[in-house]
């Protein structure tokens, strides 16, 4: 296909007519009738409303995945039919790769390009890894005395709930969606309120692959009403949910004051990405520059926290904030745009309020820190050195396209600042001595360490955090044990 331009984008865009109902028991479900605006990043203009769903709603989603659990035929299926309406729902996302990438850039912000060529990509491809194992997993048969045959399978749990955040909103979906469809659960979506019409048109688009009614639900609310009203659901089995640590908490009360239904955390992070002085430091600058800035900062693994060995701090530095200057920030619809808008004016200013304190604390701007002066929320890439562990900008995620660099003199140092932090998702390290790489990436509490590059990897890897952001996995096999059970049939022969 020949690349669109811009001005294809905003024709495109102006007949677009988003989806604003549920999506509940295999067809379109208005709702109460009260909806919420969903604001554009781009210029601040109303996009569409979106249903707000309440406990009503979530109660009638619930109940058709419980019935397509309890008596439907999506957990019968045989393993390798499920797979295939998985790749059937892989195809038609595909077919719809354009509309729902640029429902995505109009409805949070990022650039059309990234969310044509890498959101929406990672979205096929997951219901497609899925639906390709669903009918290649083994169980087992355990040694016993000769007397005795023990059978240990994997069975779905039931219903799931996903209560994802707006940063990429299919491609979060999808990591819990589509392993919990593979495994034979049965699922209620509930995105975010900056980002429901991708969702909701996600939820069509799987009845039209031929997902039996009530497979596949998507209810759009508020996330104190709706998402609660999913957390304490006495009809839900499992919560798999991606967002702040703050919400986090939330759902961990909500199943302890309801049925003990099992969540799973994916949380929010702070990021180090270390560069020891033998690293090739063009290469640790790009990676560190792009991966700050790529999604406007708007990323769990953001490497947030630049911790540079004093020697190279100043080359390093000034790489960074060469390649800082160079992204071009302009309307998400502008195919040559690489930085686009922050997803709402709240959140533009607390990020602004991140670079207010910075500024305080006594971290040195080196470049950026003001928002544009024009209609919607965009703001300039921002780097701040001479920043100290002490600094809440070393600290507090701030989910927004800010850098923090600290620096350090040893090995011993870099770990240890690199450690000093509630969250664990993700770090990056960079250097050519094979054994600091390894020794680094032993002694560093993340999920995933990357080393010489940042934010790599396949489907066919597990992805989520320790300590405070979260536990449980996303993506590969290990995705499975979130939303199947081990049942154990030991027969006395
Ligand atoms: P958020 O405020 O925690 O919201 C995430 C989801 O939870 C949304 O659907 C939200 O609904 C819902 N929610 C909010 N308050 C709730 C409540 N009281 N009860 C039940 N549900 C509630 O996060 P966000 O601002 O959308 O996303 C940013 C955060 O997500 C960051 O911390 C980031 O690090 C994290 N994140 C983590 C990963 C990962 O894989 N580890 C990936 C991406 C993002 P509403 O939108 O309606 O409020
Ligand atoms: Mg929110």
């Amino acid at each position: 296909m020949a690349r669109l331009t811009h001005q294809d984008w905003l024709e495109r865009a102006a007949r677009l007519r988003p989806v604003t109902v549920h999506h509940i028991d295999g067809a379109d479900h208005p709702g109460s009738g009260e909806t919420f605006p969903v604001i554009a990043p781009r210029d601040g203009t109303v996009l569409a409303q979106a249903p707000r769903a309440g406990q009503e709603e979530v109660d009638v989603a619930v109940a058709a995945a419980r019935r397509a659990f309890d008596t439907g035929p999506w957990p019968r299926l045989a393993p390798a039919e499920r797979g295939r309406a998985l790749l059937r729902f892989a195809d038609t996302i595909e077919a719809h790769r354009e509309e729902l990438a640029l429902t995505i850039a109009l409805e949070m912000g990022k650039p059309i390009t990234e969310a044509y060529d890498i959101e929406l990509r990672a979205v096929a491809a997951t219901f497609r890894w899925y639906g390709e194992m669903a009918d290649k997993l083994i169980d087992e048969v355990p040694q016993t005395p000769a007397d005795a045959l023990a059978l240990v399978t994997r069975e779905p749990v039931g219903v799931v709930a996903a209560v994802v955040p707006w940063n990429f909103p299919l491609t979060m979906a999808a990591w819990k969606v589509a392993p919990a469809l593979a495994a034979g659960c049965t699922v209620v979506l509930k995105p975010a309120e900056q980002s429901p019409l991708s969702a909701l048109r996600l939820g069509r688009l799987a009845t039209e692959a031929g997902l039996p009614p009530g497979a596949f639900n998507v209810v759009a609310g508020e996330g104190p009403a709706a998402g609660r009203a999913l957390g304490l659901h006495p009809d839900v089995d499992v919560l798999a949910f991606t967002g702040s640590t703050a919400v986090g908490r939330h759902f961990l009360r909500y199943a302890a004051d309801s049925n003990l239904k099992r969540v799973w955390l994916e949380l929010g992070g702070k990021s180090p990405h270390i560069v020891l002085p033998d690293a090739d430091l063009s290469a640790a600058a790009a990676s560190a520059a792009w991966g700050i800035f790529f999604n406007q900062g708007e990323m769990c693994t953001a490497p947030s926290r630049l911790l540079v060995h004093t020697s190279i701090a100043d080359e390093l530095v000034a790489a960074v904030v060469e390649r800082a200057r160079a992204l071009r920030i302009g309307d998400p619809l502008d195919p040559d745009t690489t930085m686009g808008a922050l997803v709402g004016a709240a959140h533009l200013a607390r990020v602004e309020d991140h670079i207010a304190r910075a500024h305080a604390a006594g971290a040195r701007l080196r470049t950026g820190g003001a928002r544009l002066d024009r209609p919607g929320h965009f703001l300039e890439p921002t780097v701040f050195d001479r920043v100290t562990p002490d600094m809440p900008l070393a600290r507090e995620e701030v989910f927004g396209p800010v850098l923090a660099v600290l620096t350090f003199d040893t090995e011993d140092e870099a770990v240890q600042l690199a450690n000093a932090t509630e969250y664990g998702l993700a770090a990056g390290v960079w250097t050519t001595d094979l054994s600091a790489a390894h020794r680094i990436s032993r002694a560093v509490r993340a999920g995933t360490v990357w080393v010489n590059c940042y934010e790599e990897g396949g489907l066919n890897v597990p992805f989520g955090g320790v300590k405070q952001s979260g536990h449980g996995r996303d993506k590969s096999l290990h995705a499975l044990d979130k939303y199947t059970d081990l049942k154990t049939t030991w027969i006395r022969l």
